[in-house]
């Protein structure tokens, strides 16, 4: 896409000349549409279909090492990773149409688990498909009847035992009375897009619980996730349209960003975010460690807090290489004059642990789990 249409439509033409060249006949080969291409290949002599698994994995390691030579195309070398969907007739469907659909199941498969690889359809895919489709149905019929629930879970300064303030978690009360935790739906919406509406209706609830509070608790921060999808230029829309219309101070607001999402696109992250800190937003780094732990970011962007990952201080103080992780975390975050807060702490060891190598701020089962609104309020009142 960076390179633009005419390096497209070139590149496009050499793939398809040399998957020609590789191809039984001419005409087994067709583009499908866009970069996807189908290659047709006649397998089992005997139409016993025996040995034909093999015999497609051995076409598409030959495919792949073909593609391992780079292209030419205006006047650029260009690398393609060819990812490629197997299916097979009759066991993978018995007409074109079938055959087609599973063998891109397949494909998107493939390319999920990245670089260049195939992958032969199975009926487990096609129920995963099946799967996902009716949780993006019942999503979409969650948000119009407001099925999402935003919880609270506290944050606590432990030199002071004050709270700082919370993180809002989603839940999705289904009409049966289940609470479905986000594990279980972030996935699809976040895949189908649905993230960025459902996103918007957590940071719009959370921020006016938040201003609500106020009053009464205090300035309490809130502390919002947000996901790859909506970490977009018009996430600034949206976050001044959900200060504007709950009376929320900006001080008062976090945004949670994964270090996977802010290192997706480097100079449209730092854009977001400065424009973000100029409006007197917070900005927090979620699951830190986790990622693409990078010091140039730390140094040169503008971050207000990092979230040591609930893996590293589950084991902590008892395993080693995670307390130097967390240690060293912890100092170079203090060094670096950032807020750290340790995820999921339970025990009184790993608060020990914490506090006695200056970690300031934690969040975890010891202190509380996420609350519904009510109960958070009550809580803070206890
Ligand atoms: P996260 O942002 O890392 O949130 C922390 C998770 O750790 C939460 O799980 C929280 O309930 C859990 N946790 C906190 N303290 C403890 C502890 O002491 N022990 C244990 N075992 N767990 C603890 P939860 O609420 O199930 O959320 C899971 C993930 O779903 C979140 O991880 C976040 O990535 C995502 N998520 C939740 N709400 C939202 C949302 O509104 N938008 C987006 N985009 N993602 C969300
Ligand atoms: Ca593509
Ligand atoms: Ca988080
Ligand atoms: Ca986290």
């Amino acid at each position: 896409d960076s390179l633009g249409h005419a390096v497209g439509d070139e590149l496009l033409r050499a793939v398809a000349g040399r998957l020609v060249g590789m191809a039984p006949r001419r005409d087994m080969v067709a583009r499908l549409g866009g970069d996807e291409f189908v290659m047709l290949l006649p397998l089992s002599q005997t139409g016993m279909g025996e040995g034909d698994g093999e015999v497609a994995e051995a076409e598409s390691t030959r495919i792949q090492e073909a593609f391992t030579r780079p292209f030419n195309a205006a006047d650029h070398e260009l690398y393609v990773m060819p990812s490629i969907g197997i299916s097979i007739s009759p066991d993978d469907g018995r007409d074109p149409p079938t055959l087609l659909k599973n063998a891109e199941i397949a494909m998107y498969r493939a390319k999920e688990q990245g670089g260049a690889r195939f992958r032969r359809f199975t009926q487990a895919m096609n129920d995963d498909v099946t799967r996902r489709l009716a949780i993006e149905k019942s999503i979409r019929k969650g948000l119009e009847n407001d099925e999402f629930v935003v919880f609270y879970q506290p944050r606590v300064d432990i030199t002071t035992g004050q709270v700082t303030g919370m993180e809002a978690l989603v839940r999705w009360a289904r009409p049966d009375g289940t609470l479905v935790p986000p594990l279980e739906f972030i996935p699809v919406a976040e895949d189908t897009g649905l993230v960025v509406a459902l996103g918007e209706r957590v940071l719009r609830d959370a921020c006016i619980q938040t201003r609500r509070w106020t009053d009464e608790l205090g300035p309490l921060r809130i502390a919002v996730n947000i996901s790859a999808r909506q970490f977009q230029p018009d996430l600034l829309d949206r976050v001044q349209a959900a200060l504007a219309e709950s009376g929320l101070p900006p001080s008062q607001l976090e945004l949670e960003i994964t270090e996977t999402t802010m290192m997706r696109d480097l100079p449209t992250s730092v854009a977001i975010l400065e424009r973000l800190a100029e409006q007197g937003i917070s900005i927090a780094i979620d699951d830190f460690g986790t990622g693409h732990s990078s010091l140039y970011y730390l140094k040169n962007f503008p971050i207000d807090t990092i979230k040591i990952d609930r893996s590293f201080v589950r084991d902590v103080p008892g395993d080693e290489g995670d307390a130097t992780i967390v240690s060293t975390i912890v100092t170079m975050g203090r060094n670096l004059s950032l807020n750290v807060v340790a995820e999921g702490v339970e025990t009184d060891d790993q608060l020990d642990f914490l506090r006695a190598h200056g970690c300031r701020e934690v969040q975890g089962y010891y202190y509380s789990k996420p609350l519904p609104a009510d109960g958070f309020a009550d809580w803070m009142r206890a």
